[in-house]
């Protein structure tokens, strides 16, 4: 694996891939890694000849600088595991490289109701940083395949409109990847680390709560199968952000079922200071 810091130097190794027709199979991250974002990297390597992993903790898609300022960071442990996978480039940038011009907004991006809703509603601002840094690293790698977890179901639909909206539609295909899950069913997340050893005892209630709902959702309606999810996770010490059903292609929210369409429940919700989401399809 080879680790680039500088745009530049990356540029001339991608370029000289490029001259062979290899457009790099990409898989952006935020760094303290583990088997979900190693999965991505398992993909991407299946599916391309040069596989590139970013690691950078984005500052403006933070809108709590309390959780940018604890966002946890294991560079030497990542560069094992992506070692490990054959992972072929590590782009590992300063603020600097991404945002030269310092952290000031270049545009705003039209995401409609995606950028209201559920995390949109919650973390106010969230959105566009997300598709500021992506836009760039997008800019920086110029991948032909770009590998997303389902995990972040909001975001893989926000990152399908930013290529829509940068005209790149034809050029990158979104690959979206099951979620990895803990044995004891909790999604792999970073932010996992943060969590004491009774917090984690206790976390797994929302992937209960998530498969008693795919379990029942036919024999009762979405206000009692919410309620109930909301009596579960309280109970399990969680304090809520939303609990929802929505449809599966536009996260149109639902208040009654309906079969003819994908529906996805999704949830977010803190255990003391971390904030974990969570999701799955229901059809
Ligand atoms: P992050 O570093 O948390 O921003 O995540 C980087 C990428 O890994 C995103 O596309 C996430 O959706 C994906 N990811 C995070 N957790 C998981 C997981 N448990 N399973 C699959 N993909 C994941």
């Amino acid at each position: 694996m080879i680790l680039f810091k500088k745009v530049t130097n990356l540029h001339k190794w991608l370029d000289a891939q490029q001259q062979k027709d290899h457009l790099p199979g990409f898989v952006p991250t935020m760094g303290a890694l583990h088997a979900g974002h190693i999965s991505l990297i398992e993909m991407s390597k299946k599916e391309n000849t040069v596989t590139v992993c970013s690691i950078f903790v984005n500052p403006t898609q933070f809108n709590d600088p309390k959780d940018f300022e604890k966002y946890p960071h294991t560079i030497e442990k990542d560069i094992y595991l992506l070692e490990h996978a054959d992972c072929d480039i590590l782009f590992h940038p300063s603020a600097h490289e991404i945002y030269p011009a310092g952290l000031i907004p270049k545009r705003h991006y039209d995401l409609g109701s995606l950028e209201t809703v559920l995390e949109g509603e919650f973390r106010p601002g969230h959105f566009q940083g997300v598709c500021m840094v992506v836009d760039r690293l997008l800019e920086i790698v110029k991948p032909g395949r770009l590998y997303l977890g389902q995990k972040d179901y909001q975001q893989c639909m926000v990152i399908a409109k930013l290529i829509e909206l940068i005209g790149k539609k034809d050029l990158i295909k979104i690959v979206i990847c099951p979620t990895l899950r803990e044995p004891d069913g909790l999604a792999m997340s970073s932010r996992n680390l943060r969590l004491r050893k009774d917090e984690r005892l206790a976390v797994v209630a929302i992937y209960k709560s998530l498969c008693l709902v795919k379990e029942t959702w036919q024999i009762k309606s979405i206000a009692q199968l919410k309620q109930q999810t909301r009596s579960m996770l309280e109970e399990a010490g969680f304090k809520i952000d939303y609990i929802e059903i929505a449809n599966a292609a536009n996260l149109t929210l639902l208040n009654e079922w309906d079969e003819n369409q994908k529906m996805v429940m999704l949830v977010a919700a803190f255990m003391n200071e971390v904030r974990l989401i969570d999701n799955m399809l229901l059809n």
